[in-house]
């Protein structure tokens, strides 16, 4: 169930003064109660305090606010990640993560209430699609998130559950509107969307996307392998994503992350580092290891650190820019979805 009107919290600055206007109120109202939620991160018109109070009454009526409630939160005790779990208006449950890096804090947040990829090693998509998140949801997540642990927030990605480019339209405008001077206004540099490689939306994005950092799930080094893993690779072939791949360097010339989740057995020899580092010689990208993160639901697992080493090896010695990925937040349930999941399973059996 997706709301008919859109909340303050979907729109930009500048439409916010023409909704305001539309329910016959100055076009600086809009603008106050903007401010409020994308730069001050209210959490009710009652924080509003240059509003008249009718008017905040009013509005409570007219416009609800819809934020994403805290519904859990878990906090890993070794490296500071926290985990959060929210509740929306309908009762859908969300999950986003808060890691800190050198750089600062960044919130992964996620796009969908479930997800209709169906990659094997992920928890987000057990119980399939539920629906997409809006702009306001997304925008939601960061805000919450920096206003209960009062930091602030420089960085997001979009790795959290859900395909973003199966709600291209929204993720765009959260992105576009998390860039917004006046409010959260942060840097599209600072922005990460990662996507198990959709064509047609890849070659959208190529030609309208902002200046924000594309990271392409590729897990498998070819489409033998892929398709064990991940549903798209049966629609998409490897060699049209690469080909998507190239031309959009060609277009932006940025920089692709291409997100390879190691599972023992299935994708980690050094034959298929080899197979990896061919296909991807001469484009500009970097990959970024994950060992798999054990799903109590799926069978598979990451290897042992000496195999992660080693693929990353023939990746160097090749020329391919990597990195492992630090696990973070080992402690609290790490895979995407498994908060989510493990809430939902609990709720239902004490019911
Ligand atoms: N749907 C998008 C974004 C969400 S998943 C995508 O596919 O990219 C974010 C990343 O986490 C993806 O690279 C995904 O493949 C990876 N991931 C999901 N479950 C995982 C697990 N159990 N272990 C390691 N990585 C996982």
């Amino acid at each position: 169930m997706q709301t008919a009107v859109p909340s303050w919290m979907d729109l930009t600055e500048s439409e916010a003064a023409d909704r305001a206007k539309e329910l016959g109120l100055p076009g600086f109202r809009g603008r106050q109660v903007w401010a409020w939620l994308h730069r001050k991160h209210a959490a009710s018109y009652e924080e509003m305090t240059d509003l008249p109070q009718t008017l905040r009454e009013e509005l409570q009526e007219t416009m609800p606010l819809m934020l994403p409630m805290s519904a859990g939160v878990q906090r890993s005790r070794i490296d500071g990640t926290v985990k959060y779990l929210f509740e929306l208006p309908d009762g859908c449950l969300i999950e986003s993560v808060l890691m800190q890096y050198q750089h600062g804090f960044t919130v992964c947040i996620s796009s969908q209430v479930g997800c209709r990829m169906g990659c094997k090693f992920c928890a987000s998509t057990l119980d399939g699609w539920e629906r997409d998140l809006t702009p306001g949801e997304m925008l939601g997540q960061v805000y919450a998130i920096e206003r209960e642990e009062q930091i602030p927030v420089s960085h997001i990605v979009v790795m959290g559950c859900g395909e973003p480019f199966d709600n291209y339209d929204n993720v765009l405008r959260f992105l576009t509107i998390l860039h917004e001077p006046k409010g959260q206004n942060m840097s599209y540099r600072n922005m990460t969307v990662s996507t198990c490689g959709l064509l047609e939306p890849l070659k959208r994005w190529t030609k309208e996307a902002p200046p924000v950092t594309l990271a392409i799930s590729l897990h498998a080094p070819n489409d033998v392998i892929r398709r064990t893993l991940m549903p798209i690779a049966n629609r998409v072939s490897m060699e049209a994503l690469l080909e998507a791949c190239r031309a959009y360097v060609r277009a932006t010339n940025r920089r692709i992350t291409f997100e390879y989740a190691l599972a023992e057995g299935v994708n980690d020899s050094r034959a298929n580092a080899e197979e990896l580092a061919e296909r991807l010689k001469g484009l500009l990208c970097h990959v970024n290891l994950i060992p798999v993160n054990p799903v109590t639901e799926r069978k598979l697992k990451g290897p042992e650190q000496k195999r992660v080493q080693a693929f990353r090896k023939v990746l160097e010695e090749k020329h391919v820019p990597v990195t492992v990925r630090r696990e973070l937040g080992t402690d609290i349930d790490g895979a995407c979805g498994q908060l989510r999941r493990r809430y939902r399973l609990e709720t239902e059996v004490n019911q």
